[in-house]
């Protein structure tokens, strides 16, 4: 048995990963369950250039192993293994030089919140966090390789020495610490598991050491994989049907209302991202959307709603991506300015839009009744990115009160480019029938998020006007002309006299038998005074 101490400068690394490094404690399982995949992958790639014999109906298999009286956790594989030389270089040596770079950038770093995603090379040692002590069984695939046996109660020294271990592989056995007992039961860990490894493309096995099969019985969580090794997302869409969308969706999202439709990404160049989003129903009772978008690194969860990666208007979609090239071993503020992030946000944005445009090209009417799901989505996407306002810009759709749908050209290419609109139809039901009287249908825009958008996109078009059917209706409703002056007089004297002397006042005639007279407040003035309230308290008007 030989002695030795892990090379690092630092004597207090161990801690700063077991508190800092990751702010979730189970990724440790993500991160020897994909190195147990990576040994995996990495032998079938020997094999398939013939460096490495192995028989054609090897089994290859990542069995997690619990044991609670033990109170060890086990990962083990049947991948490449590991010579002694290896563990000296791989576990020993460059795990903590990738640490020490870590520590020189981030030691005076005052971004707790820069959780780092991925590793710097530290994967293996985020079994600290849950561990007092870590041991390696190791046999390498190479011919005459000789079995090792590691240790370590994460410290700064190690023991490493032969070992007993028979079979092609490696067993990493935690000794799980007082702290994280709860990776002892088997519904924790199976759920981890299926958060973090759902979709790897080895079969993972979860074993409880402890339960005792009776005769002729199987184990049958012992023998069901708990993954899905060829998750849709991976497939040729042009193979997936409408019901593996469906039930993939469900299963994923646990959400058993069905999405309206989905876009499958797909590209291999000049970049790699596979995915699949989904527009989810509106919950109409909230008036809002909760999207999720799980963001996946060769099939290795990585995690939800990640904002560096993913336009955030995107999130209200559900769905999952996967970025193989994702540069992961760097802080996730990184990430921002990757142009490999820009460019696949960019693609998904591109994707979204040319799939609204396809829907409504050749199927108008579905489009439509999509519309009042999907409308808080195209809205604070068009707020949120000039881009993509730019490419859904013809396919705005403003439902009047009568059920019709009208778009942004049918108010631009008409004579009087002004818009109507309506946010509360009782509310504003005498106001809408001045309008109708007087040929005017006016469009419901009854959401918060509206207020903003109309203002976006008189800005966007400056030959538009977006009035509510409560603001200021005298300009266009002045055909009646036998009003006389000095009645509008009187009536300004009047209200003179009652409000503020600076008040802006103005008297119009009204066109209707039905209401005498009304009061209303200018569109501006309405509009800011809204704003403003609304700004103090809320986000923009975005729907959550
Ligand atoms: P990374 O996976 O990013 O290389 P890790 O700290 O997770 O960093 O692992 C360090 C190295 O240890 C791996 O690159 C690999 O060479 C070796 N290793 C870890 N686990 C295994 C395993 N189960 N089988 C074979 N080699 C392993
Ligand atoms: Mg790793």
């Amino acid at each position: 048995m030989s002695k030795g101490s892990i090379k690092v400068n630092t004597e207090n690394l161990l801690p700063i990963i077991k508190k800092w490094l990751y702010s979730d404690k189970d990724i440790f399982l993500r991160e020897l369950v994909s190195n147990a995949q990576d040994a995996v992958m990495k032998l079938k790639k020997l094999a398939a250039i013939g460096e490495a014999n192995i028989a054609d109906s090897e089994d290859f298999r990542i069995d997690v192993i619990v044991n609670k009286t033990a109170k060890t956790l086990k990962v083990c594989d049947n991948g490449i293994g590991m010579t002694a030389d290896e563990v000296d270089k791989y576990i020993n040596q460059v795990a903590f030089s990738g640490a020490e770079d870590f520590i020189a950038k981030y030691e005076n770093s005052k971004d707790k919140e820069g959780e780092i995603i991925g590793h710097f090379g530290l994967g293996f040692y985020s079994a600290f966090m849950v561990s007092k002590s870590v041991e390696i069984d190791t046999l390498s695939y190479a011919d005459g390789a000789k079995s090792v046996h590691w240790e370590s109660d994460g410290g700064t020294e190690f023991d490493i020495e032969d070992g007993t271990k028979e079979s092609r592989g490696t067993v990493i056995t935690l000794h799980l610490n007082e702290d994280s007992e709860e990776f002892l039961d088997v519904v924790t860990v199976r759920k981890t598991l299926i958060k973090y490894c759902g979709f790897l493309p080895v079969n993972i096995y979860l074993i409880n050491e402890e339960k005792e099969v009776k005769d002729g019985e199987e184990d049958k969580n012992a023998n069901t994989p708990i993954n899905d090794t060829h998750p849709l997302w991976l497939k040729n869409p042009s193979d997936c049907t409408e019901e593996e969308y469906k039930d993939f969706y469900r299963k994923v999202f646990m959400d058993f209302n069905e999405p309206l439709f989905h876009i499958h990404l797909n590209v291999d160049f000049p970049f790699n991202l596979k995915g699949i989003l989904y527009f989810p129903k509106l919950n109409h009772e909230f008036q809002s959307i909760e999207g999720q978008i799980k963001l996946f690194n060769n099939q290795v969860f990585i995690a939800d709603n990640i904002k560096e990666v993913i336009p955030e208007y995107l999130m209200l979609l559900k769905g999952v991506i996967d970025c193989p090239d994702l540069p992961l071993n760097v802080s996730r503020s990184f990430l921002q300015n990757d142009g490999y992030v820009t460019k696949v946000s960019n693609h998904i944005t591109k994707k979204v839009a040319d799939k609204l445009n396809s829907l409504y090209k050749t199927e108008k009417e579905t489009y439509e009744k999509y519309w009042d799901d999907i409308n808080p989505f195209v809205k604070y996407g068009c707020l949120r990115d000039d881009k993509f306002y730019d490419r859904v810009k013809d396919i705005l759709l403003f439902k009047d009160i009568d059920g019709a749908y009208k778009t942004l050209k049918d108010f631009t290419d008409a004579d009087v480019k002004e818009v109507y609109y309506v946010t509360d139809k009782d509310a504003q039901a005498q106001y809408i029938d001045l309008l109708k009287a007087d040929g005017i249908t006016p469009v419901l825009l009854p959401d918060m998020l509206d207020n903003h958008f109309v203002s976006y996109l008189e800005y966007k078009n400056s030959d538009i006007k977006f009035k509510r059917v409560d603001s200021f209706i005298g300009d266009n409703l002045k055909d009646n002309k036998e009003s006389e002056e000095s009645v509008k007089n009187k009536i300004t004297e009047i209200f003179k006299d009652i409000l503020d002397k600076d008040t802006k006042i103005e008297v119009s005639p009204l066109k209707s038998e039905d209401v005498s007279a009304l009061f209303v407040l200018s569109e501006e003035e309405r509009r800011m005074a809204e704003m403003s309230k609304m700004f103090g308290n809320m986000d923009f008007g975005v729907p959550k």
